[in-house]
């Protein structure tokens, strides 16, 4: 009798499976802003100002990341601890690839929701960082290089690193040129110029040899954490002059904190030159 109740609650138990149904927007073409927020995100935990109050949905902001729609698939900029909310929120399945322009915790501490992907890859998720930035990521995550049996599959991540520097590379069809940009006195990160888009956060300097890089470009995402100057970030004038020396179509500011309050900002920049949110999505030509 107890044998028939497990067989039957088997059954239902298998009849009442649900089919994995697959489902992903098709970005191609997008240069999609997953997160435009600054380290502890937007709204503050234990914050009661007008922006982390805010219903402006523009002042919300989780970690700061973009998804790419390539020819040969979707490029991830950075795996910020939102990851999992931000791809569902836009609808995305899939991530061919991942990008990261430094190792800072609010970049990488989602990596562990790449976890899915080799599923649908079938194979590990390629990823393209700086030798520093491939360091933090083992240490951070080293039950992801273990050769131990996983339990069972897609226990942890399951990635391939490929190292890049400042040549110009290939990923999904495209061409990436990475440059050099200035994070404070300590930190070098890398900025990524992608067909007509550029996208540099964190950062508070940006290289002479980096300009050549941006010549031309008629998006530019640029880091602007707040009004008053930062140790290792751009200040909304000092982005502004970068702006203006590099002349895009358009300006974004991303890596915002909770001082800038979306349509109050907004009123005050100039004519082209606006705030990032989270879920802006750019026309990519490459
Ligand atoms: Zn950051
Ligand atoms: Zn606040
Ligand atoms: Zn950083």
């Amino acid at each position: 009798m107890a044998s028939q109740t497990r067989a039957q609650l088997g059954n239902i138990v298998k009849g009442s499976h649900l089919p994995h149904l697959f489902e992903t927007t098709d970005i191609t073409g997008q240069f999609v802003l997953l997160g435009t927020g600054t380290s502890v995100g937007v709204p503050t935990i234990g914050c009661g100002c007008s922006v982390c109050k805010s219903d402006n949905p523009r002042n919300k902001r989780t970690r700061t990341a973009a998804i790419v729609g390539l020819p040969g698939g979707n490029l991830l900029i950075d795996t910020p601890p939102e990851l999992r909310l931000q791809l569902v929120r836009e609808g995305i399945g899939i991530v061919h690839a991942v990008l990261f322009t430094h190792d800072h915790a609010d970049h990488i501490f989602g990596l562990d929701d790449l976890r899915l992907f080799p599923f649908r890859l079938h194979g590990p998720v390629p990823i393209y960082c700086e030798p520093f930035v491939e360091q933090r990521i083992r240490k951070s995550f080293d039950y992801a290089f273990t050769t131990d049996l996983q339990t069972h599959p897609g226990a942890k991540p399951s990635l391939e690193i490929h190292n890049i520097g400042l040549d110009t590379f290939e990923v999904l069809g495209a061409k990436i040129r990475p440059m050099r940009l200035l994070h404070g006195p300590k930190f070098e990160v890398l900025g990524f110029r992608i067909g007509n888009v550029a996208f540099c956060t964190d950062t508070n300097e940006i290289p002479e040899k980096s300009f050549e890089v941006l010549e031309g470009v008629e998006h530019l995402i640029l880091d602007a954490l707040r009004y008053e100057p930062h140790p290792t970030h751009f200040h909304v004038d000092a982005a502004l002059e970068v702006i203006q020396r590099v002349g895009p179509k358009r300006a974004y500011l991303t890596h915002c904190s909770h001082e800038l309050d979306y349509d109050l900002t907004c009123s005050k920049l100039p004519d082209g030159v606006e705030l990032a949110y989270d879920g802006l999505r750019l026309p990519l030509e490459l």
